[in-house]
């Protein structure tokens, strides 16, 4: 008895493996198809500064809206997209995509922005970025002082050579780096001390039980004076109450975003936020 039941939790665990292949292969194919099907969306977070709250940016945001299953996570689909290589020509949309957009913000708000985009460590590695970037500046007639690229801690230790070399190609045009999820890597201070990097952005673990947990609170003021010694620039991410704003406007962090702030939006929802903003825009009336 004991043997049949052995048998069959044998076959129930190799159909749901046949299952998951399946669909791992067909979101796969869907995947090679899903730019051409004009399927990507790149959705923006606002970016604020802590002392003023100014609004300073937007992070680029992918999106997939899957025709059936509908709009998907990109940490559903992004390590499949790195695995498959496909990574390189969405991630060279998305650098397109939203430079474009940045720049047509400002041509039609007169409010310059920055756009941070991710960029995985297979772009990193793909050779010609600065190229490619350079370009889509050209194309879009945004200033490099407007794009900045978020790098996680990973990509970095991956290859600390190389990646140090294109990140000081791509800051000699005028472009600035941060480093995302920091402090959820295991990099070396040494070396990160060593990069070619503008600003940090703290993971959004180390705000999560800020400020009820006392341990977490003095941690997350650790990064922040960190920051402040290096001098390099810092946003916290995640923030998702005024307690948590009030606690980093306190420490002194510079930028901030969270869903307190606003959540992931579409780009024409962003214009009407940076309108909001305008003295004398619709907001001011
Ligand atoms: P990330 O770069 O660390 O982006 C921040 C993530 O946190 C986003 O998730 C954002 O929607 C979410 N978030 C923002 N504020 C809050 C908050 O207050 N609370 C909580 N719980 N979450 C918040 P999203 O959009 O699902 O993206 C997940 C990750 O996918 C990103 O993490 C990034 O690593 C990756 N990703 C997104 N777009 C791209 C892209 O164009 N290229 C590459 N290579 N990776 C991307
Ligand atoms: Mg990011
Ligand atoms: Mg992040
Ligand atoms: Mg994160």
């Amino acid at each position: 008895h004991a043997k049949a039941q052995g048998r069959n939790s044998m076959r129930m665990f190799d159909e749901s493996m046949t299952r998951d292949s399946a669909e791992r292969l067909r979101m796969e194919n869907d995947l090679h198809e899903a730019l051409e099907r004009n399927e990507m969306r790149v959705f923006y977070q606002p970016q604020f500064e802590v002392a003023t709250g100014r609004l300073v940016g937007a992070e680029a945001l992918l999106r997939w809206c899957r025709p059936v299953q509908g709009m998907v996570s990109p940490a559903d689909f992004i390590p499949l997209a790195e695995d498959t290589g496909l990574i390189v020509a969405i991630g060279a949309w998305v650098l397109r995509e939203a430079c474009e957009q940045a720049s047509e913000w400002e041509t039609r708000t007169g409010v310059p922005l920055r756009v941070a985009v991710n960029l995985s460590p297979r772009q990193l590695e793909a050779g010609h970025l600065v190229d490619h970037i350079s370009h889509a500046l050209q194309a879009s007639g945004l200033a490099p002082s407007r794009l900045e690229l978020e790098i996680t801690e990973s990509a970095i230790v991956r290859d600390t050579l190389s990646t140090a070399e294109v990140l000081s190609r791509l800051r000699a045009l005028g472009i600035s780096i941060a480093i995302d999820d920091f402090g959820v890597g295991y990099s070396s201070m040494s070396y990160l001390r060593e990069l070619p990097v503008d600003k940090f952005k703290i993971d959004r673990v180390f705000l999560s039980a800020v400020p009820s947990s006392a341990s977490d609170a003095r941690l997350a003021a650790a990064l922040i004076a960190m920051a402040h010694t290096l001098q390099v620039g810092l946003v916290a991410e995640g923030v998702e109450t005024s307690e948590q704003l009030d606690f980093l406007r306190a420490h002194g962090c510079h930028e901030a975003q969270g869903y307190y702030l606003g959540r992931p939006m579409t780009a024409q929802d962003f214009e009407a936020l940076i309108h909001a903003q305008v003295p004398g825009g619709p907001a001011a009336g």
